[in-house]
């Protein structure tokens, strides 16, 4: 990425997608990188990106040689759901796109949730996912695997850019112009800052679940490996699969800016996100999967915060909205 924060700024119609009452690029426009980041930052985002990755590579033979324990299971899976829908549910559908409204506690839960992913404080996650549809796969696109050419070494490079590269750069998106909304909002403000505490409750949380239910060193130390380090990597992986994977290969069956994908083998881990084309088709829809049989369990879930009336104004795919999206065949 060669951006430096002097890069002139998108003209209007280069930001795609500008959540509803929020003033993303009103004049005078804000450059779109911030500083950069520090070096020391730039290395603690290596270690809490490799250390879970090489866990999730010692999971196969530990799991032989070690057995893995029912609760390890469970609590994997209920730390991964309760993170991972944080982040689709509230860091994207949610604060990027504002595809629903939500009273305070639901709000401020599903800050908290997301945060919990490891996959940064919730104003930085959806300063960087704003200027991914506002310039999607184009120059200015943090993430995208199509900066680099179409020639196999080419696409090699950007697979690995848009899957983790990205995040080893010291480009900081600048959270003044993308996100004045959340900058402004004292409890998302502060749930921000607690970002390093929530990565560490992600973290021991589990092992302190796994040490009190088996009154044990060994049950806190496989719960914090099984449920800490692997389910942190394998929602990493899922994550960045729908910058990488969903901008690479699968259907586009609807017309979109830049290469967004649907790909139906990730549907159920990445909770409905990969139905990536029609995501970038109509970004502030709250349901990815419209398609029948499509599953997309983050839109079942805000379907429930709206029966439950925490949550109003949901944009749901009526068929008036489908009707205003364009079909590609
Ligand atoms: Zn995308
Ligand atoms: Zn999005």
């Amino acid at each position: 990425m060669t951006l430096s924060p002097s890069m002139p700024a998108p003209s209007r119609t280069d930001a795609a997608d500008p959540p509803p009452d929020v003033p993303i690029d009103r004049a005078p426009v804000k450059p779109v990188l911030a500083p950069p980041r520090p070096r020391a930052e730039a290395v603690l985002v290596y270690g809490f990106t490799l250390i879970p990755m090489l866990a999730l590579f010692a999971a196969v033979p530990l799991a032989w040689g070690w057995g893995l324990s029912w609760l390890d299971v469970g609590l994997a899976i209920g730390f991964y759901f309760l993170s991972g829908l944080g982040v689709t549910a509230g860091f994207h559908r949610y604060f990027t796109h504002r595809a629903f409204k939500a009273n305070r506690a639901l709000r401020n839960g599903l800050a908290v949730a997301g945060s919990l992913s490891m996959q940064g404080d919730v104003i930085t996650w959806v300063a960087d996912h704003r200027r991914h549809h506002a310039f999607t796969d184009k120059e200015g696109d943090p993430h995208s695997p199509w900066l680099f050419g179409t020639t196999p070494a080419a696409l090699a490079k950007g697979f690995f850019h848009a899957h983790l590269g990205w995040l080893f750069g010291r480009d900081r998106t600048n959270a003044d112009r993308f996100t004045p909304d959340l900058v402004a909002d004292r409890d998302i403000a502060l749930i921000s800052r607690l970002f390093p505490l929530l990565t560490v409750v992600t973290l021991l949380g589990p092992a302190l679940i796994g040490g009190l239910v088996t009154m044990s060193w060994w049950g806190a130390l496989t719960a914090f490996f099984w449920a800490g380090l692997v389910r942190v990597a394998l929602l990493h992986h899922v994550t960045w699969s729908i910058n990488s994977i969903c901008h690479m290969v699968g259907d586009r069956p609807w017309d979109a800016p830049g290469r967004a994908t649907n790909v139906w083998p990730l549907a159920v881990l990445s909770m409905g996100e990969s139905w990536h084309n029609l995501h970038h088709a109509d970004p502030t829809c709250a349901r990815h999967g419209i398609g029948r049989g499509q599953v997309d369990m983050t839109a079942r879930l805000i379907w429930v915060f709206e029966k439950l009336g925490w949550a109003d104004a949901v944009r749901w795919p009526t068929p008036r909205r489908v009707a205003r999206l364009t079909a590609r065949s």
